[in-house]
């Protein structure tokens, strides 16, 4: 899969769904049967939901960053400004990456380091919007296969390394990734999806990958938390019928172009950004870091 639009016009032809034309197109390119396909997915979204309740039970034993998710959790009960279902999202995002950097078990979707986005828009919708929904899991599962399109399609145009691409590439994409799920999951039509994946990556383009000493725990997981709040916007503009002026193909490209043109100091090498300031430095130094 190389074009979002294409999957777009294939499925417009041959009167599928979104889902149903991306596991069509992955079938005649790998071999996999649909079912086996789907199933496979709903494999995955079942690790995710493991992985999202044990990340919430285990006290976070990051080196640098202190248990944001709790934090975010408490608060939520109160009136937080950005709403309950924002503020839960953000929680299971702050809770799954860090889940990740201390050596938990998670879903890489689609890396390791933004692991945290796509369960967190994904499990806080299926609290706000799923409850009671006979085949929810059916529902979920479909709307990560739109999400893994998205992610495949970012990884053949561009590129989904932080190393490559800076941190436009991780956290971006999965927001990009999680705003499509949102809009599949909402009811949104294909057009709606791609302009909510346009919107996000726009928004981050040019974002830099510069993890202090070199773990993926500042400002990885803190992205997490936050980037989602884009990417749900974004899916929340494009079904108001917002649309992105450059259309989400191009948007990857440029995504691509910008990455390649980032220095190395700012891709995963932890010698620009955030890496280098005196705070960084002094952590570095006390942990016996890179
Ligand atoms: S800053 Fe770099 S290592 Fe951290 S999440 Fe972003 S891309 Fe990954």
């Amino acid at each position: 899969m190389r074009s979002l639009q294409d999957l777009i016009k294939l499925a417009e032809e041959h009167g599928m769904g979104l889902h149903e034309i991306i596991m069509t197109v992955d079938s005649e390119a790998t071999g996999v049967p649909t079912n086996e396909i789907y199933n496979l997915m709903l494999s995955r979204l079942k690790d995710m939901r493991r992985s999202t309740e044990e990340a919430s039970r285990n006290p976070n034993p990051c080196k640098l960053v202190p248990n944001t998710g709790v934090l975010i959790r408490e608060y939520s009960k109160g009136a937080g400004m950005c709403g309950g279902f924002l503020l839960k999202a953000s929680a299971i995002a702050l809770e799954v990456a860090s889940y990740n950097a201390s050596m938990g078990r998670i879903v890489a979707a689609p890396t390791a380091g933004s692991c945290g986005i796509l369960p967190g828009m994904l499990f806080s919708w299926e609290e706000f919007y799923g409850k009671g929904m006979s085949d929810l899991d059916r529902k979920l599962t479909e709307a990560l296969i739109v999400a893994g399109a998205v992610g495949e399609i970012i990884a053949n145009r561009a590129t989904l390394a932080g190393a490559e691409g800076g941190c436009q590439a991780e956290c971006g994409a999965a927001a990009a990734m999680g705003s499509a799920a949102l809009v599949y999951l909402q009811g949104g039509k294909c057009e709606a999806v791609s302009n909510a994946v346009a919107l996000t990556l726009k928004s981050v383009l040019g974002l830099v990958c510069d993890p202090v000493g070199g773990l993926v725990e500042s400002p990885c997981i803190k992205r997490n938390g936050i980037l989602l709040a884009v990417g749900v916007l974004a899916a929340d503009m494009a079904l108001a019928g917002v649309v992105s002026l450059i259309p989400a193909d191009e948007v990857i490209d440029a995504m691509g172009q910008i990455g390649k043109s980032m220095p190395a100091s700012l891709r995963e090498t932890s010698r620009g950004g955030l890496a280098v300031t005196p705070t960084a430095k002094r952590l570095s130094k006390e942990l016996n870091l890179q």
